[in-house]
Protein backbone atom coordinates (compact mmCIF):
# COMPACT_ATOMS: atom_id res chain seq x y z
CA UNK A 1 0.00 0.00 0.00
CA UNK A 2 1.43 3.57 -1.14
CA UNK A 3 1.47 6.04 1.39
CA UNK A 4 -1.54 7.92 -1.28
CA UNK A 5 -3.79 4.63 -1.30
CA UNK A 6 -3.55 4.70 2.85
CA UNK A 7 -4.10 8.45 2.99
CA UNK A 8 -7.48 8.02 0.93
CA UNK A 9 -8.60 5.16 2.64
CA UNK A 10 -7.99 6.76 6.01
CA UNK A 11 -9.94 10.40 4.89
CA UNK A 12 -12.54 7.78 2.75
CA UNK A 13 -11.69 9.88 -0.65
CA UNK A 14 -14.07 9.55 -3.06
CA UNK A 15 -11.58 10.82 -5.35
CA UNK A 16 -9.67 7.55 -5.08
CA UNK A 17 -12.90 5.47 -5.93
CA UNK A 18 -11.86 3.57 -9.11
CA UNK A 19 -8.31 3.51 -8.77
CA UNK A 20 -7.78 0.46 -6.24
CA UNK A 21 -9.86 -1.47 -3.84
CA UNK A 22 -9.03 -2.58 -0.44
CA UNK A 23 -9.90 -5.79 1.70
CA UNK A 24 -9.15 -6.26 5.57
CA UNK A 25 -6.83 -9.33 6.20
CA UNK A 26 -9.25 -12.03 8.05
CA UNK A 27 -12.62 -9.87 6.59
CA UNK A 28 -15.01 -11.58 4.06
CA UNK A 29 -15.80 -8.34 1.64
CA UNK A 30 -13.80 -6.09 -0.21
CA UNK A 31 -14.59 -2.06 -0.85
CA UNK A 32 -14.02 1.21 -2.57
CA UNK A 33 -11.68 3.19 -0.69
CA UNK A 34 -14.56 5.92 0.24
CA UNK A 35 -16.93 3.32 1.50
CA UNK A 36 -18.40 4.76 5.11
CA UNK A 37 -18.65 0.69 6.74
CA UNK A 38 -14.68 -0.16 7.51
CA UNK A 39 -12.55 2.41 9.61
CA UNK A 40 -9.19 0.17 9.32
CA UNK A 41 -5.37 0.05 11.05
CA UNK A 42 -2.95 0.36 7.91
CA UNK A 43 -1.68 -3.06 8.91
CA UNK A 44 -4.72 -4.52 7.99
CA UNK A 45 -5.44 -3.53 4.85
CA UNK A 46 -4.84 -5.37 1.52
CA UNK A 47 -4.84 -3.86 -1.76
CA UNK A 48 -6.16 -4.74 -5.26
CA UNK A 49 -5.77 -3.27 -8.65
CA UNK A 50 -9.26 -4.48 -9.67
CA UNK A 51 -12.44 -5.99 -8.49
CA UNK A 52 -11.91 -9.08 -10.09
CA UNK A 53 -8.39 -9.18 -8.40
CA UNK A 54 -10.61 -8.98 -4.91
CA UNK A 55 -12.76 -11.43 -6.02
CA UNK A 56 -9.94 -14.01 -7.08
CA UNK A 57 -7.99 -13.48 -3.71
CA UNK A 58 -11.30 -14.80 -2.26
CA UNK A 59 -13.78 -11.32 -1.27
CA UNK A 60 -16.89 -10.72 -1.93
CA UNK A 61 -18.48 -6.94 -2.93
CA UNK A 62 -19.22 -4.50 0.62
CA UNK A 63 -23.47 -4.24 -0.13
CA UNK A 64 -22.60 -0.85 0.96
CA UNK A 65 -20.12 0.69 -1.58
CA UNK A 66 -21.04 -1.72 -3.96
CA UNK A 67 -17.65 -1.92 -5.45
CA UNK A 68 -18.30 -3.97 -8.40
CA UNK A 69 -20.71 -1.27 -9.58
CA UNK A 70 -18.59 1.59 -10.08
CA UNK A 71 -17.39 1.17 -13.98
CA UNK A 72 -19.32 5.05 -14.34
CA UNK A 73 -16.00 6.04 -12.29
CA UNK A 74 -13.07 4.58 -15.35
CA UNK A 75 -9.52 4.45 -14.13
CA UNK A 76 -7.12 7.64 -14.82
CA UNK A 77 -6.65 6.54 -19.10
CA UNK A 78 -10.18 6.35 -19.22
CA UNK A 79 -11.43 9.47 -18.08
CA UNK A 80 -8.19 11.17 -19.61
CA UNK A 81 -9.83 9.28 -22.99
CA UNK A 82 -13.06 9.97 -22.47
CA UNK A 83 -12.03 14.00 -21.89
CA UNK A 84 -10.84 14.00 -25.24
CA UNK A 85 -13.80 12.73 -27.17
CA UNK A 86 -16.18 15.20 -25.05
CA UNK A 87 -13.80 18.21 -25.99
CA UNK A 88 -13.58 17.06 -29.98
CA UNK A 89 -17.32 16.84 -29.73
CA UNK A 90 -18.04 19.88 -28.08
CA UNK A 91 -15.25 21.69 -30.08
CA UNK A 92 -17.54 24.38 -31.21
CA UNK A 93 -19.63 25.04 -27.98
CA UNK A 94 -18.68 26.64 -25.21
CA UNK A 95 -18.61 24.50 -21.56
CA UNK A 96 -16.95 24.54 -18.39
CA UNK A 97 -14.75 22.80 -16.74
CA UNK A 98 -17.72 22.05 -13.88
CA UNK A 99 -19.74 21.31 -17.25
CA UNK A 100 -17.29 18.75 -18.29
CA UNK A 101 -16.60 17.38 -15.09
CA UNK A 102 -20.17 16.47 -14.60
CA UNK A 103 -20.21 15.01 -17.57
CA UNK A 104 -17.77 12.19 -17.31
CA UNK A 105 -19.19 11.80 -13.57
CA UNK A 106 -15.90 13.10 -11.68
CA UNK A 107 -14.41 16.41 -10.27
CA UNK A 108 -12.72 19.36 -11.78
CA UNK A 109 -9.70 19.49 -10.06
CA UNK A 110 -9.26 15.91 -10.19
CA UNK A 111 -9.80 16.15 -14.03
CA UNK A 112 -7.14 18.74 -14.15
CA UNK A 113 -4.96 16.77 -12.59
CA UNK A 114 -4.82 13.80 -14.28
CA UNK A 115 -5.82 14.87 -17.55
CA UNK A 116 -2.33 16.63 -17.19
CA UNK A 117 -0.26 13.34 -15.90
CA UNK A 118 -1.77 11.25 -18.27
CA UNK A 119 -1.22 13.28 -21.31
CA UNK A 120 1.56 15.38 -20.55
CA UNK A 121 -0.76 18.64 -21.71
CA UNK A 122 -3.04 20.75 -20.17
CA UNK A 123 -6.80 20.38 -20.73
CA UNK A 124 -6.34 24.34 -21.94
CA UNK A 125 -3.55 23.26 -24.28
CA UNK A 126 -5.92 19.87 -25.92
CA UNK A 127 -8.95 22.21 -26.42
CA UNK A 128 -6.74 24.87 -27.80
CA UNK A 129 -5.10 22.27 -30.01
CA UNK A 130 -8.12 20.79 -31.38
CA UNK A 131 -9.91 24.12 -32.53
CA UNK A 132 -6.21 25.18 -34.36
CA UNK A 133 -5.95 21.87 -35.88
CA UNK A 134 -9.61 22.15 -37.35
CA UNK A 135 -8.68 26.03 -38.54
CA UNK A 136 -5.57 24.51 -40.15
CA UNK A 137 -7.88 22.30 -42.26
CA UNK A 138 -10.24 24.87 -43.34
CA UNK A 139 -7.13 27.47 -44.20
CA UNK A 140 -5.79 24.90 -46.26
CA UNK A 141 -9.45 23.73 -48.04
CA UNK A 142 -11.39 26.60 -47.80
CA UNK A 143 -11.61 30.24 -49.03
CA UNK A 144 -13.41 31.26 -45.43
CA UNK A 145 -11.35 34.49 -44.17
CA UNK A 146 -9.92 34.59 -40.98
CA UNK A 147 -12.33 36.25 -39.45
CA UNK A 148 -14.76 33.95 -40.48
CA UNK A 149 -12.77 31.19 -38.97
CA UNK A 150 -12.43 32.64 -35.74
CA UNK A 151 -16.17 32.76 -35.24
CA UNK A 152 -16.36 29.64 -36.44
CA UNK A 153 -14.26 27.85 -33.97
CA UNK A 154 -15.58 30.28 -30.95
CA UNK A 155 -13.17 32.53 -30.76
CA UNK A 156 -14.33 35.68 -29.23
CA UNK A 157 -12.19 37.84 -31.29
CA UNK A 158 -10.07 37.05 -34.66
CA UNK A 159 -7.53 39.00 -32.74
CA UNK A 160 -7.50 35.75 -30.07
CA UNK A 161 -7.42 33.50 -32.66
CA UNK A 162 -4.57 34.90 -34.06
CA UNK A 163 -2.47 35.26 -31.21
CA UNK A 164 -3.54 31.09 -30.02
CA UNK A 165 -3.09 30.35 -33.71
CA UNK A 166 0.28 32.24 -33.73
CA UNK A 167 1.04 30.32 -30.30
CA UNK A 168 0.41 27.15 -31.29
CA UNK A 169 1.75 26.89 -34.70
CA UNK A 170 4.63 29.25 -34.83
CA UNK A 171 3.31 31.46 -37.90
CA UNK A 172 0.16 33.95 -38.28
CA UNK A 173 -3.22 32.51 -39.92
CA UNK A 174 -2.13 34.53 -43.56
CA UNK A 175 1.26 33.01 -43.26
CA UNK A 176 0.10 29.34 -42.50
CA UNK A 177 -2.66 29.76 -45.46
CA UNK A 178 0.33 31.46 -47.96
CA UNK A 179 2.92 28.85 -46.84
CA UNK A 180 0.13 25.74 -47.86
CA UNK A 181 -0.82 27.33 -50.97
CA UNK A 182 2.75 27.74 -51.95
CA UNK A 183 4.18 24.15 -51.23
CA UNK A 184 0.50 22.90 -53.60
CA UNK A 185 1.84 24.82 -56.23
CA UNK A 186 5.07 23.72 -55.92
CA UNK A 187 4.03 19.91 -56.09
CA UNK A 188 1.84 20.64 -59.00
CA UNK A 189 4.53 22.02 -60.68
CA UNK A 190 7.03 18.73 -59.95
CA UNK A 191 4.08 16.62 -61.44
CA UNK A 192 3.68 18.29 -64.72
CA UNK A 193 8.00 18.06 -64.86
ZN1 LIG B 1 -17.76 -1.08 1.47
Amino acid sequence: MTQEQWKAIAAKDRKADGQFWYALQGGRTFCRPSCRTKSPRAEQILIFSSCQEAVRAGYRPCRVCRPDQMDWRGSRTEIAHRAKNYMEDHMLEKFSLQTMADALHTDGSYLLKIFHEETGHTLLWFHREIRIREACEMLENTDASVAEIASMLGFSTPALFSRVFAQMRGVSPRAYRKKHAESENSDQEAFIL
